[in-house]
């Protein structure tokens, strides 16, 4: 080591050096989790930069998040420095937005199309359904969103799927695809699916396009190669191109783990990495079999578990050089309040005993809904963390309101916005004045905005609601007057001024509108910091461009400067694009936070100690896939990424009892449990494997248990203390903060109120439980 022809392969064993300085044909390195595979990724990127001159230009990365296209951006920087920011390092979806709006002319588009996301287009959906008079129970927009996605991962234009459907149902679904599509279009919007299928689309229609992005990325790097759909694979190859074609084709490498595909829900296939040496025949595969990330008892436990597995591909046989570590330790609940409160407790001895900090430690479980025990605990405890994904910012109805404007702003045709906040705050313009715009729109082919603009045409809208419909549309068109040359949280501002949105907010006695101007605020504050970045990202990455480019490829960038100026459409843009997983904390947050996600969003991360919840059947693997092998085999690869995400403490916990909907359910220890060889475990409770055995024959004795467990010190209040609430009363919850009772059900211990709180679903809370009093 040290001896390598540069100081970028330092620090790479073998194969992974070979993966970095290949060149030529096409590159596959499938490796087990840990081996160093976005690792190779980083500083092969860096080597293309520096050895072997390739101009950043030429180089797109594809990362499965945002937050991992930052971070591989920022590695690469400390490598190369600031030459690095004009790569293309992105998501998918990134990176075809970029496509779509530069090329947007070719498919008679606006620049400023706007991006629908899941709730956008599931209302989008719900209209459609209402309009057609189906039963909206039986036609679950979600239901028909997952089953159109399903349709567009598989390339499949709403022509196609009408001529192939093969039953009612089917032709149910390519019927409503087909309008959903007519009226995406009609609305100037995409949805997420359309911005890989659109682009492959323009590649295919428009030859010399292609043939443009071709000559351009030299270099196509893909991470996380695994959980690519076959929609984003068809990207790949029109991008990289084929011998034989006008351009020789992108070096491409990819990188990935059978084992840890996780997505086959969303349409992502093994088969891309199964049969990636069929498509390219001349590929060179690598693979990576050290694993520098996790002890050899962590490693093992995950290498047992996944042999579980029929359909794995490549035989591996990972290995790590570090020594056995600590014992895995287990520990068996009564319920999730004792496996939350013994997590808590493991969490205060390793930051007293100095073995992990709080940013190096997360919970992962199956479901988000299984975080909420774990919040209950630490706010008591005072352990900081922070949940990744259940109710987003970006999903609150305030920010989705002011965004709606925004998106108005820029694109005028927006359907889904417009009747979203067209009586936002209140001004008078009820259902019936929107049927007849409805009407209007119908009659002339045109969309529900461009109705609006045309009230007066409408038939049987009252003066009044015709006078508001006016102004708001004067509103409308002075915002995006506004928009056209002014930076997002200017126009924002305009809007909050002008609709009146925190008045009315400030007025109302609605405790939980507190909160809400507080999230107004927020995203006043977001948009400006978009800004800032967005100013600073351009002046460095113009710097670092005029350094290195010829006066041709500068006449090009300058030509395409919406990029680099902060506008509403790019700030919409990168709202719309941060997922759940951009939300991980990094090591540098201030002070550091325990992480707490579910088991998909930990791809990619490691962690010096990791929890894994709730390994119950039916609760992990989840009660869906238990029927099912290929689903099953999911679970355990998702078990697979879980257990891999531990570099020296690996936690492993379960509970008997869980609450669920108000009533206690039972549960057995999942089947993962007992696929790790015992001796790797250390139980810090009976161990459950042994017990249950005993236990299992006699229901009594499950229910017993059960009862006992009631008694859990950290969790009851004594009956005493549990406090008589009617509907009406104000009650203080330690986390909730204020909230008013709003129903009550079951008695004695039982004793449960739907409490709101104000923002989102009024909760159901289990009095005997809660830290909560009566004002
Ligand atoms: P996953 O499958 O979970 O995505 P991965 O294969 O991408 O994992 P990395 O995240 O790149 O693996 O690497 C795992 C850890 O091992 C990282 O902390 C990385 O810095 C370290 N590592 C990788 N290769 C080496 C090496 N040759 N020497 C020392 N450390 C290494
Ligand atoms: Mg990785």
């Amino acid at each position: 080591p040290g001896s390598g022809p540069h100081a970028l392969l330092e620090g790479l064993n073998e194969p992974q050096r070979q993966a970095v300085t290949h060149a030529g044909s096409p590159l596959l390195i499938v490796a087990g989790a840990g081996s160093g595979k976005t690792r190779v990724l980083t500083h092969r990127i860096a080597y293309l930069l520096d050895e072997r001159h390739a101009h950043p230009g030429e180089i797109l990365a594809i990362t499965f998040t945002n937050k991992a296209a930052a971070e591989m951006r920022e590695r690469v920087e400390t490598l190369v420095g600031p030459r690095s920011r004009v790569m293309w390092v992105s998501t998918f979806h990134s990176a075809c937005v970029r496509i779509l709006r530069r090329e947007a002319a070719h498919l008679g588009w606006k620049t400023n199309f706007t991006i629908y996301d899941s709730d956008d287009a599931r209302r989008l959906l719900s209209q459609i359904v209402k309009d057609a008079g189906l039963d909206a129970k039986k036609n679950s927009p979600r239901w028909l969103a997952a089953e159109i996605s399903n349709l567009k991962n598989e390339l499949i234009d709403p022509e196609q799927a009408i001529a192939k459907a093969d039953g009612a149902k089917a032709t149910l679904v390519a019927d409503i695809y087909s309008q959903y599509q007519q009226r995406l279009r009609q609305a100037e919007a995409v949805d997420f699916d359309d911005l890989i299928v659109e682009t492959v689309h323009l590649f295919r229609a428009f030859p010399a396009v292609a043939q443009f992005y071709r000559r351009r990325f030299r270099h196509v790097l893909v991470d996380e190669y695994q959980d690519t759909n076959h929609a984003q694979y068809m990207l790949i190859r029109e991008l990289v191109g084929h011998s034989g074609g006008e351009v020789e084709p992108a070096e491409l490498c990819v990188v990935g783990d059978a084992d840890q595909s996780i997505y086959a829900f969303r349409g992502a296939t093994i088969r891309n990495i199964l049969e990636f040496e069929r498509d390219f025949p001349d590929a060179k595969c690598i693979l990576l079999e050290q694993n520098y990330r996790s002890t050899q008892t962590i490693l093992e436990a995950a290498n047992k578990v996944i042999r579980h597995n029929g359909d794995r591909g490549r035989e591996k046989n990972l290995w790590t050089a570090q020594d056995d570590g600590s014992r895995i330790l287990g520990y068996a609940a009564e319920n999730e309040h004792d496996e939350a409160g013994w997590i808590a407790k493991q969490i205060d001895d390793l930051t007293d005993s100095g073995k992990a900090t709080f940013s190096q430690m997360a919970i992962f479980y199956r479901t988000n809904a299984q975080s909420r025990a774990f919040e209950e605990v630490f706010v008591r405890r005072g352990i900081p963390y922070k949940v990744v994904g259940g109710v987003r910012f970006y999903e609150r109805k305030e920010v989705r309101d002011l965004l709606a404007y925004l998106k108005l702003t820029v694109n005028e045709d927006d359907t889904v916005a417009a009747r979203r906040v067209i009586n936002v705050p209140k001004r008078g313009i009820g259902d019936k004045a929107v049927s007849c715009v409805d009407v209007l729109a119908d009659r002339e082919s045109i969309s529900f905005p461009a109705a609006l603009r045309r009230v007066e045409e409408a038939i049987g809208v009252s003066p009044r609601a015709k006078g508001s419909i006016q102004k708001f549309n004067a509103l409308l068109s002075e915002a995006s007057a506004l928009a056209a040359d002014h930076p997002p949280e200017v126009v924002l501002e305009k809007i909050i001024a002008d609709t009146g949105y925190l008045e009315g907010l400030a007025d109302s006695r609605d405790p939980r509108d507190e909160g809400r101007i507080e999230n107004v605020q927020e995203l006043v504050s977001v948009a400006h910091e978009y800004t800032e970045r967005t100013l600073a990202n351009a002046e460095l990455a113009s710097a670092a461009e005029r350094d290195s480019l010829s006066e041709d490829e500068l006449a090009a960038l300058d030509a395409n400067s919406s990029e680099i100026e902060p506008t509403v459409a790019g700030f919409l843009e990168h709202v719309a694009l941060v997922s759940d997983a951009d939300q991980v904390p990094t090591a540098a947050d201030e002070g550091g936070v325990v992480t707490l996600m579910t088991l998909h969003t930990a791809k990619g991360l490691e962690f010096d100690a990791v929890f894994l919840a709730g390994l119950d059947e039916g609760m992990f693997p989840h009660e869906r896939s238990k029927a099912n092998q290929k689903e099953l085999e999911e679970e355990r690869r998702l078990a697979y990424v879980g257990l891999t995400r531990a570099r020296k403490y690996l936690h492993l916990t379960r509970a008997s009892t869980r609450t669920i909907f108000g009533r206690p359910e039972f549960y057995t220890p999942s089947q993962f449990l007992r696929e790790i060889p015992g001796e790797l475990i250390e139980w810090d409770s009976p161990d459950p494997l042994s017990a249950s055995k005993g236990i299992g024959s006699s229901a009594l004795g499950v229910k017993t248990r059960t009862m006992a467990s009631f008694g859990q010190p950290i969790v009851m209040k004594e009956p005493s203390d549990v406090p008589a609430l009617d509907i009406g009363d104000r009650v203080s919850h330690d986390k909730f903060g204020l909230g008013h009772v709003v129903e009550l059900k079951g008695s004695g211990p039982r004793a449960q109120a739907r409490i709101d709180f104000g923002g989102g679903e009024p909760k159901w809370i289990i009095l005997r439980v809660a830290p909560i009093s009566k004002l």
